[in-house]
Formats: structure tokens, C-alpha cells, sequence
């Protein structure tokens, strides 16, 4: 409508237009700072301190707010998984239950612990190895994860993480920060549109801009919350008298089979999110992070851990796979 206004404005009168901008200059300059400096009191007034590990966050949404979204989303998930979900008296549902019940009795000190309404459920789907938990605390698990953890230790470390981004509110913050985003990148495109009315232009910005958000800000970000959710919920799993070992050899065995370790040529179709930090990392951070773990761990009363460190079990496996692949390279000679 601006735009279409300057076109049609006779041109004495876009002289007197522009005359009255440049006296007034100073005045819309205060202006557009009072906008700017509203948004920079919008945006600051709503900063949180995340619980436990105290960073702080920009959160748009109340509680309140988030619980309706939240409900929306369950339902939704229930009605896209219900032909595949296990019944509650399945062995693999219970056995999730006692883990999570497990995780839970030993964080009760944990004011988010409490808050939230645990409830778990596994989906019958053996070629996806993935958990995730809805922030009200609908915790999700795919059959295939159940096949990929070697023992309980191993599931209470991963559920451990999906527990962390529950009470760490990692879902409302990533929907506060895609919002702030959503509200520049709009103002942008429609100033852009302003000059290019185009609808192709409005599509095209929308993905580029998707496309650069993508690279250079939520995919470092959503890793950085990843890494959030493994430090807590290692300490989690520690409490709970969980082998936290067991976590740095799970992602160090997930490494040997998506043929990240450079040692190995194993393919696998096993696949996890670009916004996860690769296996690697994770459990070297994991590793770097285990001496602080086993001492939270001896501080709870727990049951002494079994001598052999399972990190040496995943080692042995890495060994087996270097000689089977060395073995592999005679075609038709059968080594006795
Ligand atoms: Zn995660």
C-alpha cells in the first residue's frame, strides 16, 4: 500500500514529502530508536535463568501458554503413532517404565522432577533408533533404541538426557528463540517486499532465510542444548545409581557402527539428527565429564559398580571389527 501510494503521489507533492522528512529527520530518528528500544525491552524483560545449570535464556511464552501448545502436540503425536504403540503391560514398555521410575526416585530433590506428569510409551518401530520427550514430560521410544542399548545402564543414560531437555524447558525456549526470529526475519521480508512485489521473491527469501538460519545459528544452537541435556543428565543418571559409564561407551559404540571412528569402513543405516553433536564428541565430552559423575554417583549410596569398565567391552568390539574387516580382504580363502 506504500508503495503503491508513492507511485501515484504527484511529484510536487513527493517534494513536500520529503522536505517535511528531511526537517522533521531528527524526530523520526528518535522515533525508530524508541521502536528499537522497545524491542530491546521486550526482549530483555523476558529473560530466565534455565533451572540447575543457571544459563539465561530468552523465554517469550508463559507456562500457561506453552501447556495449551504443549496438549496440542501430545494429542497429535498419539494420533500419528497409535497403530504402533506397544500396550502398557508389554515387557518393553514396562521395562522403560522402570528405568524412568528409576531416573525419577533418585532426582526427587529436583523441583522440575515433581512439576511435570511423567508418563512413557514405546512405538513398535524397530528401524528407528530414537527417544524423545514432550516438555510436559511424554517421554517416546522407538523399539529400535531398545534393540541398541546394550543394558539398562545404557537406556537410563539416554533417557536420562530426554528427561534433562524436559526439566531444563528446552522445548520453550527453542520455540522463544524461533519466534524472535520469525519477527525480524518478517520485518526484513516485508520491508524487501515493499520494493520487490513479487510473490516469488516472498518464497524465496522465506527459504534463503530458513536456509541461513539453518547454518549458521539454530544448528550450533540446538547442539549447544544437546550438550546442556548430556551434562545434566549425566549427573541425573548418577543419582539414580545408573553406570555412567555406560554413556560415553554407548555413543563410542554408535561411532564404531555409523562408521564415524576412522578405524572402520562398517556402514550402517543407523542416522541421527544433524543438530546432535557426532558420537565422537559426545563421548569424549561424556568421558571428560565422568570423574565429576562417579563422584556424585559414590555421594548417593549407591551399589558398587562392576569392575570391568564398559568402555573396554566397546574397545573389545572395535578390535573384533579391525580383525574381521582385515580378514574380509582374501576373497574365497576361509582363515581356520
Ligand atoms: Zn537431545
Amino acid at each position: 500500500a506504500l508503495r503503491n501510494w508513492w507511485a501515484k503521489l504527484p511529484a510536487n507533492k513527493r517534494e513536500v514529502f520529503l522536505e517535511f522528512i528531511r526537517r522533521h529527520r531528527l524526530k523520526l530518528l528518535a522515533g525508530v530508536g524508541l521502536v528499537l528500544a522497545s524491542f530491546a525491552y521486550y526482549y530483555f524483560s523476558h529473560i530466565q535463568e534455565t533451572p540447575i545449570t543457571k544459563r539465561r535464556r530468552f523465554i517469550a511464552f508463559t507456562p500457561e501458554q506453552f501447556e495449551v501448545l504443549n496438549k496440542l502436540e501430545f494429542d497429535q503425536q498419539i494420533e500419528t503413532y497409535k497403530s504402533k504403540l506397544l500396550p502398557t503391560e508389554h515387557a518393553d514398555t514396562q521395562r522403560v517404565g522402570r528405568v524412568v521410575r528409576q531416573l525419577l526416585a533418585g532426582n526427587e530433590d529436583i523441583e522440575q522432577i515433581k512439576r511435570h506428569d511423567w508418563s512413557v510409551s514405546v512405538i513398535n518401530d524397530e528401524s528407528v533408533m530414537n527417544a524423545f520427550v514432550m516438555p510436559s514430560g511424554n517421554i517416546f521410544v522407538f523399539s529400535g533404541l531398545l534393540k541398541m542399548v546394550d543394558n539398562d545402564d545404557q537406556l537410563g543414560m539416554i533417557l536420562a538426557h530426554e528427561i534433562s531437555h524436559a526439566i531444563l524447558g528446552h522445548g520453550l525456549e527453542n520455540i522463544s528463540h524461533q519466534h524472535i526470529v520469525d519477527i525480524v526475519f518478517i520485518s526484513l521480508l516485508g520491508f524487501l517486499w515493499m520494493f520487490l512485489p513479487s510473490d516469488l521473491i516472498a518464497a524465496i527469501g522465506t527459504a534463503f532465510s530458513r536456509f541461513i538460519l539453518g547454518i549458521s545459528f539454530m544448528t550450533p544452537y540446538s547442539k549447544m542444548l544437546e550438550t546442556e541435556a548430556d551434562e545434566v543428565g549425566l549427573m541425573l543418571a548418577a543419582k539414580a545409581c545408573f553406570d555412567v559409564r555406560e554413556a560415553s561407551a554407548f555413543w563410542h559404540k554408535m561411532a564404531i557402527i555409523s562408521g564415524a571412528d576412522p578405524v572402520h569402513q562398517l556402514q550402517s543405516s543407523v542416522e541421527f539428527l544433524a543438530t546432535h553433536p557426532s558420537h565422537e564428541k559426545r563421548s569424549e565430552h561424556l568421558d571428560g565429564l565422568l570423574a565429576e559423575a562417579l563422584k556424585c554417583r559414590d555421594g548417593c549410596h549407591c551399589s558398587a559398580l562392576p569392575k570391568e569398565d564398559p568402555r573396554e567391552r566397546v574397545q573389545r568390539m572395535r578390535d573384533q571389527i579391525i580383525r574381521l574387516n582385515k580378514d574380509k580382504n582374501i576373497e574365497g580363502v576361509l582363515k581356520i
